[in-house]
């Protein structure tokens, strides 16, 4: 079995409740959607965070609410700030960053979206970067065309990212690069060429979400996305329930992947066994635990000694790892051996 990431984007900067009614907004609506989804498999949440009146903020008191309410209810679960988003003010894109989340989102270049251009200047970026490996943040690489790959492969260049960069392709945004699966080929194959070490997850905007986490399944990928910042409806005329929507139909089919470890009758009788059906025979795949998602995106120096990491070498589920949380819900017996602690 092959442990992939379930990261779960809640929220987002565009869908309103307007839009779908179960959009979290506030810090607890954010907070309980993360917990369900978590409950559901989820390993990773991914945040924006929303003033009252529902337009996208940078407060990090907001982020710091979030953070804290995840880490309390979702024990292990990975935190990724995100620093893009449409309507904020670049400069304080990366003001929660002190907050040190485990993660935080990085985009490598500009692009247009479906109407405005998603500016990400080189300064912008280095100084996001830099403030990232700061506060040990693990950067997420969102790449939204081809070029942004070399965007963090010059990162990597100067020494701002590790050689082992964790990457999210994403496909399906109205003026970037459409949700086609001959165009992931191309991006995992230069993501390979150029940066080999690196892992990665795809997700797909809209109508594309479950078609884009299937074609990245079957390619090995070391996580998918879901959530209502992605996806808000699951036919063209019927909304999503929830960001976990395990039991019920959910987006598109993520909550086919949310809800993994609901039971597979529960999830038949929701729909989900055409889904099933196509991908289990293909990868084999078991939910993520955070536990091996810490694994999977392993930290290094200064993250581990913060995380309070010990080194070990053994693998657990095919998967070499060198890198495990002391504490954590799911730990297996014999994480219980470490070789030796990070100094
Ligand atoms: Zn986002």
């Amino acid at each position: 079995m092959r442990p992939v990431v379930i990261a779960v984007a809640i929220t987002g900067s565009v869908p309103r409740k307007r839009d779908n009614p179960a959009v979290p907004i506030t810090t607890s609506e954010q907070i309980e959607s993360t917990h369900e989804a978590f409950e559901a498999g989820a390993s990773l949440v991914h945040i924006h965070v929303r003033n009252p009146d529902e337009t996208p903020s940078s407060d990090p008191e907001l982020f710091a609410q979030v953070m804290e309410g995840v880490k309390r209810h979702c024990p292990g679960m990975i935190v990724q700030f995100s620093t893009g988003g449409r309507g904020r003010d670049p400069s304080a894109r990366g003001s929660a960053l002190y907050l040190k989340p485990d993660m935080a989102s990085l985009s490598t270049g500009s692009v247009n979206f479906p109407s405005i251009v998603y500016e990400n200047s080189p300064a912008l970026i280095e100084d996001l970067a830099t403030k990232m490996r700061e506060n040990a943040i693990r950067p997420e690489i969102e790449v939204f065309d081809l070029s942004m790959i070399h965007g963090a492969l010059g990162l990597a260049d100067r020494g701002l990212l590790d050689e082992k960069p964790h990457v999210q392709l994403v496909l399906g945004v109205k003026n970037a690069l459409p949700a086609r699966e001959d165009l992931l080929d191309i991006l995992v194959g230069e993501l390979k060429r150029v940066l080999p070490k690196a892992t990665w997850t795809a997700a797909g905007i809209g109508r594309h979400q479950a078609e884009v986490m299937e074609w990245a399944l079957a390619r090995q990928a070391d996580g998918v996305r879901t959530g209502l910042e992605d996806n808000i409806r699951v036919t063209r005329e019927r909304l999503a329930e929830s960001n976990a929507a395990g039991g019920s139909a959910g987006h598109a089919g993520a909550a086919g992947w949310v809800g993994w470890n609901k039971s597979l009758g529960e999830l038949r009788r929701a729909g989900f066994a055409q889904l099933f059906a196509t991908l289990v025979p293909r990868g084999g795949i078991e939910p993520p635990t955070p536990w091996i998602f810490r694994h999977m995106l392993c930290y290094t120096g200064q993250r581990l000694r913060r995380s309070g990491c010990v080194y070990t070498d053994f693998r657990i589920n095919g998967l070499a790892s060198n890198c495990l949380p002391v504490s954590g819900r799911d730990q297996p017996a014999e994480a219980q051996q470490p070789a030796g602690v990070v100094r």
